[in-house]
């Protein structure tokens, strides 16, 4: 019931933001300092959804990074009030995960036995995801170890997304953006369901949400995905955010796409700076 009043309260509070942020560069600066993780979702191996000569694992690392060039390059200097981590880019996986994740198998493999035997009932949407293959399940659980490990203040994980139909070279009947977040009995529920109704405010002056009948909130309470940490695995708030499907027109062509990944990712960056100012905002009442 609590956290149901909070998210009551904190959608009341969105838009009170979202009127002054309404710029498309949020001008005001925040007094903390913020580590992020962005997490490109999929990889070379597990490519995540195709359509034509378009890869949804491309899209995701250049949308990631385009994201981290907004946090690292203000005005031409180093922001101070970011220490900005991508999981992976165009070479591959970066080496300070791929060194965690190997020292650290033993934990990482304890860490996910524990977690996978408890698991809780209540599961509010029921949207079918893909399951992660075991490669990328574990390297998940890693990834969240390490962000709990290292006090990062929140993961975006980037996805685009597609469904199964008869005939997938086909554009298909849905689009628009969703946001998942964990579901109210983990303990990252709150801040995550913030973090994204920050992000989801500046995402919907420019794209539809998803028509997708689970989806089409919004936002989305999940409890099964590893990337928002189920059950009770992770503190760090998380979200995962499908950006759009893969074959809707917006990404047609290779200029449309990437005018399209620079205005989501900067629309992802106002959104968390405004969350941040939230949290800033809340901390001195
Ligand atoms: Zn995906």
């Amino acid at each position: 019931m609590i956290h149901k009043l909070f998210y009551i309260l904190i959608l009341l509070a969105v838009p009170v933001f979202s009127v002054s942020a309404h710029k498309t560069t949020p001008e005001f600066s925040l007094d903390g300092q913020y580590k992020i993780l962005i997490v490109p979702g999929h990889d070379e191996e597990s490519t995540g959804a195709v359509f034509r000569d378009t890869k949804e694992e491309d899209m995701n690392i250049k949308l990631g990074l385009f994201l981290a060039n907004l946090f690292s390059a203000s005005g031409g200097k180093k922001d101070p009030n970011w220490e900005v981590y991508i999981t992976r880019d165009w070479d591959g996986y970066q080496e300070w995960l791929l060194d965690y994740l190997e020292a650290n198998k033993e934990n990482i493999a304890d860490f996910q036995e524990i977690i996978s035997q408890t698991v809780t009932d209540e599961h509010a949407f029921n949207v079918v995801h893909l399951d992660a293959q075991a490669e990328m399940r574990t390297r998940l659980y890693g990834i969240n170890k390490w962000a709990d490990e290292n006090q990062i203040d929140a993961i975006i994980h980037i996805h685009f997304t597609d469904y199964p139909r008869k005939n997938p070279s086909q554009r298909g009947d849905y689009k628009g953006f969703a946001i998942y977040f964990p579901e109210s009995q983990f303990k990252n529920s709150f801040k995550s369901f913030a973090l994204g109704s920050f992000i989801f405010q500046e995402l919907f002056k420019n794209y539809p949400v998803s028509d997708y009948l689970p989806e089409s909130l919004g936002l989305v309470p999940e409890q099964k995905l590893i990337a928002v940490g189920p059950n009770n695995s992770l503190d760090v708030p998380a979200i995962l955010i499908e950006y759009g499907y893969i074959y809707e027109i917006r990404f047609s062509a290779f200029w449309k796409r990437d005018a399209e990944l620079r205005k989501m990712s900067q629309a992802t960056y106002n959104g968390l700076k405004n969350y941040f100012r939230y949290l800033e905002f809340i901390a001195k009442k």
